[in-house]
């Protein structure tokens, strides 16, 4: 049995934080794989330094020198210590002559390869202090893992296939000698063999790229939060940790709003029916959010209410535009440009509607311009939108599930802007007005997640 461990930034962050997740480990029964993020903070310190090269370089290095090697004194004894400085030196030789490297600069993906530096340090310490308590542990970067990734900078996607069968060559030997990999997390490499990142957050993603290579047991995404939560307990003071949800639900309520995991983890996972926990390294004696494959056991009509706020509605209006999906393509394509999200789109007639970020709007209306000003008869935004997600387990095959779901939306006062419905039968999506999207939260997590009504 083969458990896949997790650890993000904060539970890198210190070395306290770092003996705790040594104690986690070694808690578990299972054969391990460890995946790290870099220790919070590094990543963000790593894009300012490579944003303000070269004037950044000499406080860049010795920062992030001074950041790892006091902690790892603090972790680890004489010999080891003078191990782990003998790596250290190598691994900082390499990140250094890249900082120095004026044609390596020029690379569109320089800042990827910067940027996976934290995690080769961060895993290094941890590998190392595992050996202090013990235990026999490799660090391993994604080089030496055989986890391949494809696709834009900083933006990267795992080729699942090719690191599935690379990675059990590379990892499984430790595995059978009883030695715990320590793999940095964030990012793959390219054919080429150069580093790509995931995008923000993207360990928890290789993490689950990991469990999916290595066909594990089980995905543990240790973090600082105790799960996925009914609500955003910052509105909803009596939200409740949710126990257990399927892998749709998760992956709704990731994309749309917690910020409890990374939404690309999921898929790597729901693939090989792996369940997943996500659990907080700060209180190891809590269970956490378990999610899996199965239906879960018939519950209260929502799991969660999730909020994405500072949303706007762009709509764009021309004679019968239903009747031409080209000039729909055309402006599709001009407002994803630059890596727009576009959060929801409905039709009508001669109007199309896209939902996306408020600070996308000025740069999208610029782009609008460029279309043909004979194609479109007017575009109008609406600023300061909530999109509310509400998630349940089958829940539009719930008869009546709409009906008391803008009811509760009614009660609050609140006009519906845009709905999306049917695009996962696990959500309802919709959008009010900021000012009365948290008075809607209120009242459908009152109503639905928490009260006595088990709305079935
Ligand atoms: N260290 C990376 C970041 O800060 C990846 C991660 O933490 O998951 O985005
Ligand atoms: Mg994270």
């Amino acid at each position: 049995m083969i458990t896949v461990m997790k650890f993000g930034g904060t539970s890198v962050g210190s070395p306290e934080a770092l003996q705790r997740a040594v104690g986690i480990i070694l808690n578990e029964k299972n054969d391990k794989i460890v995946v790290v993020s870099a220790m919070s903070g590094i990543t963000n310190f790593l894009i300012n330094g490579v944003e303000n090269l070269p004037e950044s370089r000499e406080t860049l290095i010795t920062e992030f020198e001074k950041k790892h090697v006091d902690a790892a004194h603090q972790l680890l004894k004489d010999e080891l210590m003078d191990d782990f400085m003998a790596e250290f030196d190598r691994r900082m030789g390499s990140f250094k002559a890249l900082l120095y490297d004026e044609a390596a600069s020029r690379d569109p993906y320089y800042i990827d390869n910067i940027t996976s530096q934290g995690e080769r340090f961060s895993s290094l310490i941890l590998s190392f202090a595992l050996k202090g308590s013990g235990a026999k542990s490799v660090a391993l970067t994604s080089e030496d893992s055989g986890i391949f990734a494809e696709g834009r900078p900083l933006m990267g996607s795992a080729n699942l296939q090719k690191t599935e069968s690379m990675a059990p060559l590379k990892i499984k030997p430790y595995i059978i000698d009883g030695v715990i990999p320590v793999i940095t997390g964030f990012y793959g490499i390219k054919n080429d063999g150069l580093p790509l990142t995931f995008g923000r957050g993207g360990s928890d993603y290789s993490a689950a790229v990991v469990a999916n290579a290595m066909n594990a047991d089980l995905l543990e995404i240790w973090t600082d939060v105790d799960g996925f939560m009914s609500a955003d307990p910052r509105i909803i003071p009596d939200a409740v940790k949710i126990d257990e949800m399927n892998f749709s639900e998760a992956a709704e309520l990731a994309y749309f709003g917690a910020k409890v995991l990374h939404p690309r983890t999921i898929e790597p996972v729901r693939m090989k029916h792996i369940p997943l926990k996500v659990r907080n390294a700060f209180k190891p004696e809590e269970p956490g959010t378990l999610i899996h494959h199965l239906q879960t056991p018939k519950s209260r009509m929502l799991k969660s209410v999730a909020l994405k706020t500072d949303l706007s509605i762009i709509a764009i209006s021309s004679a019968e535009i239903a009747f031409h999906p080209d000039m729909v393509a055309r402006i599709i394509e001009r407002i994803a440009e630059n890596e727009v999200v576009i959060y929801s789109i409905s039709t009508s007639l001669s109007t199309v509607a896209f939902l996306v970020h408020g600070n996308d709007v000025k740069s999208i209306l610029a782009r609008l311009n460029t279309l043909d000003p004979e194609d479109i008869e007017r575009i109008e935004v609406k600023n300061d939108m909530a999109l509310v997600c509400a998630v349940g387990d089958n829940l539009l095959s719930r008869c009546g599930v709409s009906a008391d779901i803008f009811s509760a939306v009614k009660e609050a006062r609140a006009n519906v802007e845009m709905i999306s419905e049917g695009a996962s039968d696990v959500s309802l999506n919709f959008v009010v007005p900021m000012s009365k999207a948290t008075d809607v939260v209120k009242i459908l997590h009152g109503k639905y997640a928490r009260g006595s009504d088990e709305g079935l």
